[in-house]
């Protein structure tokens, strides 16, 4: 899909969830992920891959910590080749509460990360860390894992949330328990103003048997028509873990889906000033003239 920059919205133009091959299961480096972004006509590539952790947990599905340096290298080299691409420096993080520091003082204060992601694929349940798609399996799990989301919003270090509907591949129930949970997880997205994401990846799996119907295993049309009614912020994300996943067909049925439900311009508006802050802060950093952002 080649985005049109006369003529589709700031929220099209922009991915803000990509990997690399450091996390084990994604493949390409920051250079082909860029050059398949400015193809497409994007205006702003936030990389965010798997983070390490400085325990080396959970080390088959994310990076090494020996890698950490030249993926930070690799980003800052690839802002000043591919303008007018506008490229950021994110990482995906479990919210694990005693690397709060690690986040904090590695990524964000000495290294500059511009954003970190929310990903729960793990949840602690009484001290046992669960996978979120197949540890979600009864009523109890399940309001854990809300109160978990909700707790991981609440700390303050993430910009969005991914793929809050990730449960949704193993657990195919739609009821009163599942509502009140999602009922209490959207209400604190937006009082704690943390966009959710409609993550494409889910569009790229397998289908599920869901009763008489298959479906994708997310995002979950149910919790996406729940979250309508909250004018939650939202973004619509890549989640590449190859490069032709930029903007490729997966992505733009999430669009659709989301230009179907939900209101746009509350949805969305977030990310207009998302994309204005951070493009003053990269002239800074390239010392290019004062209050231009480069990307318009
Ligand atoms: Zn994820
Ligand atoms: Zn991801």
């Amino acid at each position: 899909m080649i985005i049109n920059p006369a003529t589709d919205p700031v929220w099209r133009n922009i991915n803000l969830h990509t990997h690399t091959w450091r996390c084990h299961h994604a493949q390409g480096d920051v250079d082909a992920y860029c050059q398949k972004a400015r193809e497409r006509n994007l205006h702003l590539l936030g990389f965010s891959d798997h983070t390490p952790l400085p325990d080396g947990r959970w080390a088959s599905i994310r990076m090494d910590m020996s890698h950490l340096e030249a993926y930070d290298l690799a980003i800052e080299t690839a802002r000043h080749q591919y303008a007018p691409l506008h490229i950021l420096k994110g990482m995906e993080c479990e919210f694990v509460p005693e690397f709060v520091n690690f986040y904090r003082e590695t990524l964000l204060d000495e290294r500059k990360f511009d954003y970190l992601v929310g990903g729960v694929h793990l949840f602690d349940c009484d001290g046992q860390w669960l996978y979120t798609s197949g540890g979600v399996q009864d009523a109890k799990t399940l309001r854990v894992y809300t109160d978990f989301f909700i707790a991981a919003m609440d700390s303050g270090l993430f910009r969005f949330m991914a793929h809050p509907d990730l449960f949704a591949g193993s657990w195919l129930h739609w009821d009163a328990q599942t509502q009140s949970c999602m009922r209490a997880l959207l209400d604190a997205a937006r009082s704690l103003e943390i966009p959710l994401e409609i993550n494409a990846n889910g569009l790229r799996q397998w289908p599920i048997q869901d009763g008489a119907c298959r479906r994708q295993p997310y995002p979950w049309l149910p919790f996406w028509e729940m979250a309508a009614e909250f004018q939650i912020q939202v973004v619509v994300n890549a989640d590449a873990h190859h490069p032709d996943e930029i903007h490729d067909g997966a992505v733009q049925r999430a669009f659709l889906m989301a230009e179907s439900l939900l209101d746009q311009h509350s949805a969305f508006s977030w990310l207009e000033f998302f994309h204005a802050s951070h493009g003053r802060s990269a002239v800074r950093r390239d010392g290019a003239e004062n209050g231009r952002i480069p990307f318009q």
